[in-house]
């Protein structure tokens, strides 16, 4: 006689302890059953915790990991209410850009600053506000995809705005912007700069530098993606770090003349996602004021974490990013972290390594920062994903390696458990 399966409930109960709510694990149950083999449950209870957002390790050596949410931040806010749209001072209604973006276009030198959902959105918001079936002058060296489908040109046309292109893929120069601007029949309202981010054009190549474009007669608007607040780093003690050498940042974009820059809060800003525009008082305001900005605008959680950031900023304060603190640590210290972890996990064939570990994100392409990791001979990362908290980890030829970089120091106790479990 065969043992009748539990009922559902039953052995929906019997997975109480895993902390998932009763009506997940009814379904779980119910899938079990219906398999034939009811002690699936459990494999399937793991199954699920796989489908949930979590914290993971990222030992990739890519800092800005589009997959693993870019830049690693934390948002530390008291359940409660916020005075996100009301103004102290006077007991009237405010506006959720009046903090964080204060904070903002002050790292920046703007006169003002708004948040959007994202840097798309900014671009989006500008275009739609500003240039709404009208021309915008852009460098054919410039119409750029970055990833997830944003097409320059194809944002320009859902934005309403006239895409004008000038120059050709590898050399444009300032005459080309001006004889198009010139044009009536072009009816140009903004020229746009647009950073490269993830790739270069080398060689026999030529672009207007954000200055010459500053004087043609209509409102310069930088993208520049990246999010770098201010190429000087003065939150950095020792400055900027080499690597960062050509990445256009927001103040000297503005300082050169451009009137609007837009940015990404998670890649060099080091936050949570977002796009901030900064700049000239009457275009940004311009851009508040569009219907559209109703439809982007962020949270207030968003806007707590950056408005956290900005005076971490303020206070120059880098190594209290956690972006900043990665992207600086020295290789010395990388090294002294690998050989602590080797030393906790004396059963496991572990050796360190020296590594290149890259910015991402789509910034600076050609880029790559010394690092050090920990590596273990063949494929292992579906292994180290398994972990109690997963552990992303790159191959590198025959070898798993982890790149010490990209995790917190914080974290090294979880990288020696996740590599303890590994049976040699
Ligand atoms: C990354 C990037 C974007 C898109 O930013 P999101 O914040 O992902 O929307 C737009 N423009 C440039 C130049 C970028 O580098």
């Amino acid at each position: 006689m065969t043992e009748r399966p539990p009922s559902v409930d039953a052995l929906a109960r019997s997975l109480a302890e895993s902390g998932l709510p009763h009506p997940v694990l009814v379904d779980i149950a119910r899938e079990a059953i219906a398999s034939g083999d009811h002690t699936v449950a459990s494999d399937l209870v793991e199954t699920f915790r796989r489908t949930t957002l979590q914290r993971v390790v990222n030992g990739t050596g890519t800092l800005l990991h589009t997959n693993l949410g870019r830049a690693p931040h934390g948002v530390h806010q008291e359940p409660g209410f916020r005075n996100l749209e009301l103004d102290l001072e006077t007991g009237e209604r405010g506006s959720r850009q009046s903090h964080a973006p204060r904070l903002l276009a002050k790292l920046c030198g703007a006169e003002a600053a708004i948040v959007v959902n994202n840097c798309a959105s900014a671009v989006m918001l500008i275009l739609a506000a500003l240039a709404r079936d009208r021309g915008v002058v852009v460098s054919r060296g410039e119409l750029v995809e970055i990833g997830g489908g944003f097409r320059v040109p194809e944002v320009m046309e859902q934005s309403g705005a006239r895409l004008v292109e000038v120059g050709t893929t590898n050399r444009t120069r300032r005459s080309d912007f001006a004889r198009a601007i010139e044009n009536p029949a072009n009816d140009v309202a903004l020229a746009m700069q647009i950073h490269q981010s993830n790739y270069r054009i080398t060689g026999f190549t030529e672009m207007p530098s954000t200055a010459a474009l500053a004087d043609l007669g209509v409102p310069l608007v930088s993208d520049i993606g990246s999010g770098l607040l201010d190429a000087a780093c003065p939150w950095l003690d020792g400055g900027p770090p080499s690597w960062l050498a050509d990445e256009p940042a927001a103040r000297q974009t503005l300082a050169a003349g451009a009137q609007l820059v837009a940015f990404s809060g998670d890649k060099l800003l080091g936050g949570p996602q977002a796009g901030i525009i900064a700049g000239d008082a009457e275009l940004v305001s311009a851009c508040a004021r569009h219907p559209l900005a109703r439809a982007l605008r962020p949270g207030g959680l968003v806007l707590g974490a950056l408005q956290d950031l900005a005076m971490t900023y303020l206070h120059r304060d880098g190594q209290a990013i956690p972006f900043w603190r990665m992207a600086t640590v020295s290789v010395d210290e990388l090294r002294r972290r690998a050989d602590a972890v080797v030393a906790a996990c004396p059963n496991v064939d572990l050796a360190v390594v020296e590594t290149m570990a890259v910015p991402g994100g789509g910034t600076l392409p050609t880029v790559e920062i010394p690092s050090i990791g920990l590596s273990l001979h063949g494929d292992r990362r579906a292994e180290l994903r398994a972990a109690a908290t997963p552990v992303m980890a790159r191959i590198a030829e025959d070898t798993t390696v982890c790149d010490l970089r990209t995790i917190d120091p914080s974290d090294d106790g979880l990288i020696a458990d996740a590599m303890g479990t590994l049976a040699s």
